[in-house]
């Protein structure tokens, strides 16, 4: 079986191959047909750089990990052919220590698609078709829209940021950078009870956060937002001086959560804010039951994803769409679809 498929030859280079899916699937997986994907930042890193966070790529692959697909051969399991599954992306070794207590984002066996981590690579969700571990695909209710379905990864990993920072109903909360990921963090800390205010560099994508219920957003360079004035601060700009202003916004006791991958860079930090004002900063990575939590919040059909979406392309045009995000051009997130 022939299909298309888009490869990251190099830095800044997709190539689009006619590829041959393999006869047999292993008997752990099933075999699927891409309904719907997503551009992440966890991406544009690979396609900027061929490497992401001081991981390079040792040899071509197909980039993506947001995605939801239709079941094209059940290979056995218990799925129905033609049904619509979301699909997390996170290979746990299953057997380990951090796995038992179901904290699969730090099992360090855990393998991952269209990532550097991961060696060998396995490739992505940017292609026609696909095999994946029938463990990591969750069935959803025909009437959900697959382009609402592919958001399940990011809201899953904002929705585990709101949860380490212990986001409760009526706290005050800063998401620094609206990208895609804060923007998914302002849903999931409203969805929470949160009063959300946000910052970002671009009014419109200060726009888009209001439009998803951040009550104030502040343009970096021309306001700021008040010291000591959030009991956390959601950490989704990349930027690693948002760090500064966070010991800054942070209240005294408060919390910063870092959502965002900032890259390895040697940044000045005003480490005498995080003891005099008795800071918590805590990290997070990918997510752990927040996955169906996700993927439940998006079948209540209560998002309005179509706000926080940019553009969508097919699989022949991934090119095209990388280099949309590389610009800044695009608020929301790209989708990448069959062709
Ligand atoms: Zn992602
Ligand atoms: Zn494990």
């Amino acid at each position: 079986m022939r299909y298309t498929k888009s490869l990251l030859a190099d830095a800044r280079r997709i190539e689009i191959e006619s590829a041959e899916m393999p006869d047999e699937t292993a008997e752990d997986a099933i075999r699927l047909r891409l309904a719907m994907a997503s551009i992440c930042g966890t991406d544009m890193h690979y396609f900027r750089h061929f490497a992401n966070a001081g991981f390079q790529l040792d040899h071509p692959v197909c980039l993506g990990h947001e995605a939801c697909a239709y079941v094209e051969n059940a290979n056995g399991h218990p799925f129905a052919n033609g049904a619509l599954v979301a699909i997390n992306p996170v290979i746990e070794c299953g057997t380990c220590e951090r796995c038992a207590t179901g904290d699969i984002n730090m099992c360090a066996r855990k393998r991952f698609p269209g990532s550097a981590t991961t060696k060998p690579h396995i490739d992505g969700f940017f292609r026609q078709y696909f095999d994946f571990p029938a463990r990591c695909c969750r069935v959803v209710d025909q009437t959900v829209r697959p382009d609402h379905l592919t958001f399940a990864e990011p809201l899953a990993c904002a929705m585990h940021s709101v949860n380490v920072a212990g986001i409760t109903a009526g706290q005050k909360v800063l998401v620094t950078g609206c990208g895609p990921m804060g923007l998914l963090a302002t849903l999931a800390a409203t969805a929470r009870g949160a009063e959300v205010e946000v910052t970002d560099l671009k009014p419109d994508c200060i726009a888009a956060a209001e439009a998803l219920g951040a009550t104030c957003g502040y343009v970096i360079g021309q306001s700021g937002p008040p010291s000591n004035g959030y009991d956390t601060v959601i950490e989704a700009s990349g930027s690693p001086h948002a760090f500064n202003q966070a010991l800054d916004a942070a209240r005294k006791q408060g919390t910063i959560g870092i959502l965002s991958l900032i890259q390895p860079t040697a940044v000045p930090i005003n480490l005498h804010l995080n003891a005099l004002k008795e800071i918590r900063s805590v990290g997070s990575i990918l997510f752990t039951r927040e996955f169906d939590e996700a993927v439940v919040l998006i079948e209540s059909g209560t998002v309005e994803f179509d706000a926080i979406t940019a553009r969508r392309f097919a699989i022949s045009e991934t090119q095209a769409a990388c280099e949309l995000v590389a610009e800044g051009h695009a608020v929301g997130k790209v989708l990448i679809q069959p062709e």
